[in-house]
């Protein structure tokens, strides 16, 4: 039986538990020894007051450490919330605070960011506990946790008894909202077994597989690097985040782990290909090649392609609120012209794709409509916050049975001759950068709040770096302020994500205005493009 997210994970330890689980940096966690931690945090948490349903946030930078808390937080039928470490405090407090967290835990790097929560006085306002899992040879954390590492082995390693069921949230994964708060998606234990169930055997994911963990924790595609791959018994290599900014070492890190499977965004593979470090035949081991989150630009799938005859090249969509993915296209052949679009496919299964217009009318092929998505996937909604849910999550109009939703995805859409659906763009100001998703709103929200701006305004313009998209603002300063783009960049770096700063500025005396006298964010975003801007600040 396999109910719950962990049971996968356990049936492998029970049959493979000196099989290698989690690989990272010259270490190996196996199966095993997997199983007993996270079984002996469950018991922990559980006796410390932690109770069903708690949401327990997760500092742990990527390691096999944070695999055993993600699978502890499950194992003691709690919901963990993964927190983006290298985000500044007011924005993490802010998560907090709308996931209800009662427990951190934190490790290692993150251990700044707890002290700076604990003297900011986030966590004795929102009554928060802290379990330290850092290692002894890390020190002292620098604040008084309310467990340790220590500790858990004073609890067994045997697994609880499961109070959960597979409609129990698993996870909340915080993404950016465009009113500056971010947004709770629900995924519970169904939403990625179901996907899992479809992807483990259309991939023929196997136990001699060794899969790439590449996207950070806090990204939805790692929970199928994760459970994907342990559900299946096979190996799971983390790369370090360093790498990513060292194409060479990334593809000489794909080697020396003879990794079977790659799955990340697409940029980290622009990025490579732009370096050119795939050798030809490179990577022999390696047998798929996914991605998800954005559009990977032609020329550089076309690179890859030439370059790995013998592996399958497979494009799958889908947004975080229908879980991992909602479509798949393997390419067939390596396109011909570096502006072929690649198709997002058909929907896996469980999953239906719906192209509708206005009035929820099935457009015509070839005509382009707002993507819904409909299935196993769809989260139960946004954390504790109906409004939004129902204005993205809409009673199915062809059926009668009120459980039965559709997802507004927010891209636009076609279907071609042949039933496949190709991704057109957004109907939003919702962007990707360097797979990141970013709603532009949430960047005006926190530089509406400086208070030496007259007008600001947030585009998005396209590059042909690997980032693909750059974050743009014009703004006006205020009559003497003194205001400027390197002030401004430093302020709201205060609240907001690194990946969320604009790297390009303008300063003007007036923001151009269309006829409707509202900013008009199309020539804003021409005039980025034409390069009219003065400053960059990478
Ligand atoms: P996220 O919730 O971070 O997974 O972002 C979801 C959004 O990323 C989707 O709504 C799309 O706009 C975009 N996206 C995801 N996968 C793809 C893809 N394969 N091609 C183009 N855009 C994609």
């Amino acid at each position: 039986m396999r109910l719950l997210l962990q049971h996968g994970v356990s049936r492998q330890a029970e049959q493979r538990p000196g099989s290698p689980a989690v690989v990272y940096q010259g270490a190996v966690m196996s199966y095993g020894e997997l199983e007993a931690a996270s079984n002996r945090l469950a018991r922990l948490l559980r006796a410390s007051d932690c109770a069903r349903g708690d949401r327990v946030a997760l500092m742990v930078p990527k390691s096999p450490d944070a695999i055993v808390a993600m699978l502890g937080t499950l194992k003691a039928d709690c919901v963990y919330v993964p927190v983006d470490t290298s985000m500044p405090a007011p924005r993490v407090a802010k998560i907090l605070h709308r996931s209800g967290a009662r427990w951190i835990l934190a490790t290692g790097a993150a251990a700044p960011l707890v002290c700076t929560l604990f003297s900011d006085g986030t966590l004795s306002q929102q009554r928060i506990r802290v379990g330290w899992l850092g290692a002894r040879s890390e020190g002292e954390p620098g604040f008084a946790p309310d467990f340790s590492r220590d500790e858990m082995s004073a609890h067994s390693a045997e697994a609880r008894d499961y109070e959960n069921g597979a409609e129990d949230a698993a996870h909340i994964l915080f993404t950016s909202g465009s009113t500056g708060e971010p947004k709770g998606v629900v995924i519970t234990h169904s939403n990625v077994l179901h996907f899992l169930d479809w992807a483990l055997e259309y991939f023929g994911i196997c136990a001699s597989d060794r899969n790439s963990g590449h996207p950070p924790l806090h990204f939805d595609l790692s929970t199928f690097d994760v459970y994907g791959t342990l559900t299946a018994g096979a190996q799971l290599h983390l790369p370090t985040p360093e790498l990513n900014l060292l194409p060479h070492k990334l593809a000489a890190f794909i080697r020396d782990s003879a990794l079977t499977q790659w799955f990340s965004v697409p940029s980290i593979l622009n990025y490579m290909a732009k370096f050119d470090v795939v050798r030809d035949d490179d990577f022999p081991a390696l047998k798929r090649l996914l991605w998800c989150g954005e559009v990977f630009p032609t020329p550089a799938l076309i690179y890859w392609m030439k370059k790995l005859r013998h592996v399958t090249f497979t494009n799958l969509y889908g947004p975080t609120e229908a879980t991992i993915a909602s479509s798949y296209h393997t390419v067939a052949t390596c396109p011909e012209h570096e502006d072929d679009a690649i198709p997002i496919g058909r929907a896996c299964g469980g999953e239906e794709l719906l192209v509708l217009d206005e009035a929820l009318k099935q457009v015509t092929q070839g005509e382009v409509g707002d993507l819904y998505i409909r299935g196993a996937g769809l989260s139960p909604g946004y954390w504790q916050d109906p409004e939004k849910t129902a204005v993205a999550f809409l009673p199915n109009p062809y059926s009668t049975d009120a459980a039965d939703r559709i997802y507004k995805t927010g891209d636009l859409a076609r279907v071609n001759e042949n039933g496949l659906v190709y991704y057109v763009g957004r109907a939003d100001s919702q962007i990707k950068s360097r797979g990141y998703r970013i709603e532009l709103g949430e960047i005006e929200v926190a530089l509406n709040s400086v208070a030496s701006l007259v007008e600001v305004a947030v585009v998005a313009a396209k590059t042909d770096g690997f980032e693909g998209t750059v974050i743009c603002c014009a703004f006006v300063p205020s009559p003497g302020s003194g205001a400027n783009a390197v002030a401004l960049r430093k302020t709201i770096g205060a609240v907001l994500p690194a990946y969320m700063l604009p790297t390009r500025w303008m300063q003007m005396d007036k923001l151009p205005k269309n006829q409707n006298g509202k900013i008009d964010r199309r020539r804003l975003k021409e005039s980025f493009e034409r390069g009219e801007d003065q400053v960059a600040i990478v």
